[in-house]
């Protein structure tokens, strides 16, 4: 993880946003398993963007796509699973294939069907969860590698809201409300969030003409929009208003999607921490690292609900001589978000 170059990654976002090029775009692969010679197709990334900028765990966010998820294949019939290279013949792992031809103990969060066609129809937490296993079979990896891929399998939770899908005439139709009230210069996570906060006020409010039937609606779509930005704490608050109303058809399910997404990331941040907590501790780690590295483990804490230990790990980052700027900025909000929650 290169969060020290994050400045520079936000200046290409600057750039990006002027570019014509403003879509992730893939293109259809055919794979051969290196472990059990399926063939399966998988989908390779030709180029992306950073127009949707970051998260607050430094999550790059794409237009059309994202570039992680599409990049982490899992063969259906083995569940072997890596990055592209993993699949080369040159770069795969030769001991571990080697290994898992004889034996495999690779077991998928979820059942996955072994005839399926495309490596994209298993569910990308999956995938992730399978990387994990695959990354633990080898030895001596870095923890830092660790560590990004329990966060990859965390953020996977923010995309892909298929259960939205039914509404999405009715969603056009709020999102038209909300979108006069938002300030126009305001540009990713920013905008995101103030549409989430709109959402919410648009539920709330009495005197709007909205219709009764869209309030539910409204709350459900401030909650997706939290927590596409990985703001679970938001997200579970505005959803928790709905807890014990009887929802119209289908509405009910995409709140159920909500609770286990926010349920799943948090699995997956939990145990993203100790891995963070080692290469953190690594010797001859550059300072800007570590600052970045303790700062993430502070937003972590806060979703996770440890209001103490996260103020233990950002209060300090403040007295650091020459932190940027930018970052400053993120503590003072993640510490004002904490003391609030
Ligand atoms: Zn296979």
């Amino acid at each position: 993880m290169r969060f020290s170059r994050l400045g520079p990654a936000i200046l290409l976002a600057a750039l990006v946003l002027h570019s014509p090029l403003r879509a992730t775009t893939t293109e259809e692969v055919k794979v051969t398993c290196p472990v059990c010679a399926n063939e399966f197709l998988a989908d390779e990334w030709a180029s992306t963007n950073n127009v949707g900028g970051y998260d607050r765990d430094f999550l790059k966010h794409a237009a059309g796509g994202q570039v992680f998820i599409i990049s982490c294949w899992t063969c259906p019939q083995c569940r072997y699973t890596g990055f592209p290279s993993g699949f080369k013949a040159d770069k795969a792992p030769k001991q571990l294939i080697e290994r898992l031809k004889k034996e495999n103990p690779l077991r998928p969060a979820e059942p996955i069907d072994p005839k399926l066609e495309h490596s994209r129809k298993i569910p990308a937490w999956v995938r992730y969860d399978l990387l994990i296993q695959v990354l633990k079979l080898q030895r001596e990896v870095e923890p830092g590698r660790l560590a990004f891929v329990h966060l990859r399998t965390a953020q996977t939770q923010r995309f892909g809201w298929t259960s939205l899908e039914r509404f999405e005439t009715r969603r056009e139709v709020l999102w038209k409300k909300v979108w006069a009230s938002i300030p126009k210069d305001t540009r990713g996570y920013d905008r995101e969030i103030a549409c989430a906060r709109q959402y919410e006020k648009l539920a709330q409010d009495a005197t709007s003409d909205l219709a009764d039937e869209n309030r539910p609606l409204a709350v459900v779509l401030a909650a997706v929009q939290y927590k596409s930005r990985g703001e679970d704490p938001d997200a579970a608050r505005a959803i928790s208003s709905l807890t014990g109303k009887k929802l119209e058809p289908g509405l009910q399910e995409v709140v159920e999607d909500i609770n286990a997404r926010i349920a799943r990331e948090k699995v997956y941040l939990k145990r993203a921490v100790p891995y963070l907590e080692a290469q953190a501790a690594e010797k001859g780690r550059d300072e800007k690292e570590v600052t970045n590295l303790r700062y993430l483990l502070g937003v972590i804490h806060r979703k996770l609900g440890e209001n103490e230990k996260a103020l233990g790990l950002l209060e300090p980052l403040l007295e650091i001589d020459g932190i940027p700027e930018g970052l400053r900025a993120w503590v003072q909000d993640e510490i004002a978000k904490t003391k609030g929650g």
